[in-house]
Order: C-alpha cells, then structure tokens, then sequence
C-alpha cells in the first residue's frame, strides 16, 4: 500500500509520535511525505520514505497528483485547524481529490490511529 504522511507545523511533534508508535505497520508500506514532514519522521523513526517538495513550495500539489494519478491509498494529513496556511488553496485541492478519488483521508491524529490500528489488523484493504 502506498502511505502519504503530511503535517503542518504544529501538528509535526503529533506526526512524528504516531510514527514511532506505528513504526512497524509503517515500515511495511511505501512511503511518501511532504518535505519536512518527511526529513523528521525519517530522522526520528529510520523509516524509508520518498519526499516531496516542502508542502508551501509545491509538495502538496505533488501528492495532489499523484492521488488523481490513482498512485497513492491512503493519504494522512495532519491539519492545522486554527493557523491559516499561505498554501491553502493547494492544501483544499488535496482534500478535495482525496473524495474525488475515494482515498481514505486521515486529518486528525484520532482517524489515523483507526485507520493504523486496522492496517496493522491486516483487515485495511484498497480496491
Ligand atoms: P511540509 O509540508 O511537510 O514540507 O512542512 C506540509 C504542509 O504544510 O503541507
């Protein structure tokens, strides 16, 4: 299964708890992240991931494509709720192809742990 991991930055320290705890249902799958997102949940975990760009300079747009490319599925973006994103038209266009394209979409930490949780199951299936 192809895994995207995005945080915005004070959803960043949650990413990188949720990685060290799922570490290992991770590291069974092919990782993508946006550029810093990625540089410290590899750092903190030694998990393998495949970095985008940083998500203001363009990352988000990059996993934005590679949904509608049918390339990615599942998708974890932990959102910032309370702080406005100078990139949040390209942060909108990313939810909005996840339901497009029916990719399951984690944006709180609580949906991801769910959705880890049943990966780790091994009852978490893609069509
Ligand atoms: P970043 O991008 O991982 O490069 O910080 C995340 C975002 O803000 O979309």
């Amino acid at each position: 299964m192809k895994i995207a991991l995005i945080a915005h930055d004070k959803k960043k320290d949650d990413m990188i708890k949720l990685s060290i705890k799922y570490k290992e249902v991770l590291a069974k799958h092919e990782l993508i992240a946006t550029g810093t997102t990625g540089t410290l949940v590899m750092g903190e975990t030694g998990l393998k991931i495949t970095r985008m760009k940083s998500g203001p300079l363009g990352g988000d747009q990059q996993i934005g494509s590679m949904i509608a490319d049918g390339l990615l599925d599942l998708i974890i973006f932990l959102r910032d709720p309370l702080t406005a994103q100078p990139h949040e038209p390209d942060v909108s266009a990313l939810l909005r192809l996840c339901d497009v394209q029916n990719i399951p979409l984690a944006t709180n930490v609580k949906s991801a742990e769910i959705m880890l949780e049943r990966l780790k199951a091994g009852d978490f299936k893609v069509d």
